[in-house]
């Protein structure tokens, strides 16, 4: 894919970098931010004039709509730093795709790929020096749209503002993440919003995941919200599920998003000779599968943590723990993805774009 540069981008660069004032071996996700942010707003049914400037607060009239109905939507991927010093995007093309769907269901207007991939491509440029170089390394990008138009009438805005803002990340060790599967609460439903990546969407899980997390749970598995029967999805993450060995994760429907991370690992198993079914893993099935030792893992998919591989899961008052295995898909997986993303295996699927 060939990324091309908006015509017209204003820069404005900061007086002076904070680089060396971040200790990089030490960061908090999602904390420390670079010098610059992208800032490109859409008003009288126009997109303005991008302009990347140093990155600071900004006013916004208290009634904006993004405040009072919650017109928010964003992305997440991910810069990466090969050996030769060059950058790298991953798949940007499918967030360029999937922030246009939210944008559709969310009555916002599309941002053009001018502005999202030649935006994209000119600020991590600016910022390239802090993607830092290294397996787990990285530079989260977060882009992001708001209602900005004031007036509490509920009804669309008429002016939104689309920003880039990045921060530098490492891979962490999330820990045991143990998981329960949601028997009340949904996270999305047929007609909703949940294959939209929409803030709404992450504000209605923060109630039960901290009921889940009370209970001693680091992650709730959501079920289909009819029956909460079919399991959907784990926390912010797609999931995946081994039975002796062939991975299962849903198709992605009105309530299951879209995951790049997802696709990536379907077409890499594929690849390597692993047999996938995207098709719904019932509740019963996966509690069978536990009781007679067929499960063999569970992982999470998405671009945070790539694949974060689930220990157990409590359903029904009973916890159920998966077996410690010697070769795991989930980390046979994640190191396969991973190298292609840092140049340090052959991208024969054509997903990496150099910056
Ligand atoms: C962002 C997200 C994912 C993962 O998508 P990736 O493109 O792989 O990062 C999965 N589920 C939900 C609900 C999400 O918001």
């Amino acid at each position: 894919m060939m990324l091309q540069s908006p015509s017209e981008i204003d820069i404005v660069r900061a007086a002076a970098s904070k680089i060396n004032s971040v200790d990089f071996d030490n960061l908090s996700f999602g904390n420390t931010f670079t010098d610059h942010m992208l800032i490109c707003d859409y008003k009288e049914g126009k997109w303005q004039k991008p302009i990347i400037k140093p990155y600071e607060p900004f006013l916004i009239d208290p009634s904006a709509k993004v405040f009072h109905y919650g017109q928010a939507i964003f992305e997440g991927m991910k810069a990466y730093k090969d050996e030769n010093n060059d950058v790298w995007l991953f798949r940007p093309d499918q967030n360029l795709d999937r922030f246009n769907k939210s944008a559709v269901r969310m009555a916002m207007p599309e941002v053009p790929e001018d502005i999202f991939i030649g935006g994209l491509k000119t600020i991590v440029d600016l910022e390239r020096d802090w993607v830092k170089k290294g397996i787990g390394n990285t530079l989260y990008i977060r882009p992001f749209m708001i209602a900005i138009g004031s007036g509490v009438i509920a009804q669309p805005s008429t002016q939104y503002r689309f920003m880039i803002i990045l921060s530098p990340a490492r891979s962490y060790y999330s820990g045991e993440v143990k998981v329960i599967i949601a028997e009340h609460y949904s996270r999305a439903a047929n007609g909703g919003i949940g294959a939209a990546k929409a803030a709404g969407n992450y504000s209605a899980q923060f109630y039960p995941q901290k009921l889940a997390q009370e209970q001693g749970f680091q992650q709730i598995i959501w079920t289909d919200d009819a029956t909460h029967t079919k399991l959907e999805e784990a926390g912010t993450m797609n999931v995946f599920f081994r039975i002796n060995d062939t991975l299962y994760t849903a198709p992605t429907s009105e309530r299951i998003l879209d995951g790049v991370t997802r696709k990536s690992l379907i077409d890499l198993a594929k690849r390597e000779g692993i047999k996938v079914e995207e098709r719904s893993v019932l509740v019963d099935e996966l509690v069978a599968a536990a009781k007679d030792g067929s499960l063999k893992e569970i992982f999470g998919a998405g671009t945070a943590a790539v694949v974060n591989p689930i220990v157990g899961f409590q359903y029904k008052e009973h916890y159920y723990e998966l077996p410690k295995l010697e070769s795991s898909y989930a980390l046979e997986l994640k190191d396969k993805l991973t190298k292609i993303q840092y140049k340090q295996a052959e991208d024969t699927f054509g997903w990496t774009v150099k910056i």
